[in-house]
């Protein structure tokens, strides 16, 4: 009942795309899917990504972090599948056929992830055939930021080299430091990281997503709100303000994960955890990023809402007969009766409380 009537309601949200006032309505979504909990009590899972099977989308995996722990695996009923206990992983992404990273030069797919235990990025990448994640060789770079944080992927669609984009969560002497390396193909085959330069914002980052068609990086600056920079030029970034926080919403500090849906031909959305409230705001994927609405997931039957969202994801293409639109993934701070897990909602229940993406007045 709850999800009809917030169809039905989401319309009339729309029309008024303003910051809401208190006890305005948010419309609601509720999950199909939650993977096994972790194992650490407490604040410990953090962040989703998701590879995609090249072959039978249904056995896709989500791979996901344990910040006390490592790198946990699950296929889309849920269900862990493995778990790499290689140490405080923070946040992950992947992206898919980067070339080089084979021991032979061959592409892989690559899976990149803060470690807070010895301040390095660690990689991995996807075995296709045996469907499982493993290390790569070397597994690690050290960062050079002390106490190395959020992540981010981006695939220049032109080289399809693979680069890394990382934050810093202290506050001395750099709070708001986000370094970016390029991963460079080594003689005979694997990847080497190359430092390309450092951005500074005035205070903590954590979630980031890269837009790779239009090379544009989302920043969230957890206490302010969202940023974009070009990294499709090698000219300085000059940071464009996407978002603000404001106590009364849309976008209540701090501001977590991001990720963006893609509608094609560059239109979609960039949606954000606003953990201060347990929501998620949604805003146009294309500059200047129009705040659309915010949506909450919220208690079904079987499986219950979210709250205080760190890490999620977004897959925009099917994932199979349970996911023919793709699926949103969010973790949740609070599962009754157990540890922290993830929660899996297909992706065509939020998309029905949006406006459509493919715009009448957008090149083609
Ligand atoms: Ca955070
Ligand atoms: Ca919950
Ligand atoms: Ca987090
Ligand atoms: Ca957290």
């Amino acid at each position: 009942m709850l999800l009809t009537m917030s169809i039905l309601f989401g319309p009339l949200l729309l029309a008024h795309a303003e910051p809401r006032e208190a006890g305005e309505s948010i419309p609601t979504v509720q999950a199909t899917v939650e993977t096994a909990p972790v194992a650490t009590p407490g604040d410990s899972a953090d962040d989703p990504a998701v590879w995609i099977h090249p072959v039978d989308p249904s056995l896709s995996l989500i791979i996901a972090t344990n910040k006390e722990q490592g790198l946990l695996v699950y296929d889309l009923h849920g269900v862990e599948l493995q778990l790499l206990p290689v140490g405080r992983l923070n946040n992950v992404d992947l992206r898919r056929n980067i070339p080089g990273g084979g021991p032979s030069g061959g592409a892989i797919d690559l899976i990149a992830a803060t470690n807070r235990t010895d301040d390095s990025i660690m990689l991995f990448r996807v075995d296709p055939e045996a469907r499982r994640v493993e290390a790569l060789e070397p597994s690690r770079f050290p960062s050079g930021i002390d106490g190395v944080y959020g992540i981010a992927m981006y695939r220049n669609p032109s080289t399809g080299q693979a680069h890394i984009f990382a934050s810093r969560d202290k506050k001395q002497p750099e709070h708001g430091l986000v370094r970016h390396w390029r991963m460079e193909e080594k003689q005979g085959g694997g990847l080497e990281p190359n430092l390309l330069r450092a951005i500074r914002f005035e205070s903590r980052v954590e979630g980031m997503v890269c837009d790779d068609d239009a090379g544009t990086l989302y920043i969230a600056e957890e206490r302010k709100g969202i940023w974009a920079i070009d990294i499709g030029t090698d000219a300085p970034p000059t940071p464009r303000r996407v978002a603000v926080t404001r106590s009364k919403g849309p976008l209540v500090p701090d501001v977590e994960g991001l990720a963006i849906f893609d509608a094609g031909g560059g239109d979609g959305f960039l949606i954000a955890s606003s953990q201060g409230d347990s929501t998620y705001a949604v805003y146009d994927r294309r500059p200047p990023n129009r705040y659309i609405l915010n949506f909450r997931i919220v208690d079904s039957d079987l499986i219950d809402g979210t709250q205080e969202t760190d890490g999620i994801e977004i897959v925009s293409v099917p994932l199979g007969p349970s996911f023919p639109h793709g699926v949103f993934i969010a973790q949740d701070g609070e599962n009754p009766g157990a540890n922290q897990n993830f929660k899996v909602v297909p992706w065509e229940r939020i998309g029905a409380l949006l406006p459509n993406p493919k715009r009448e007045d957008a090149p083609r």
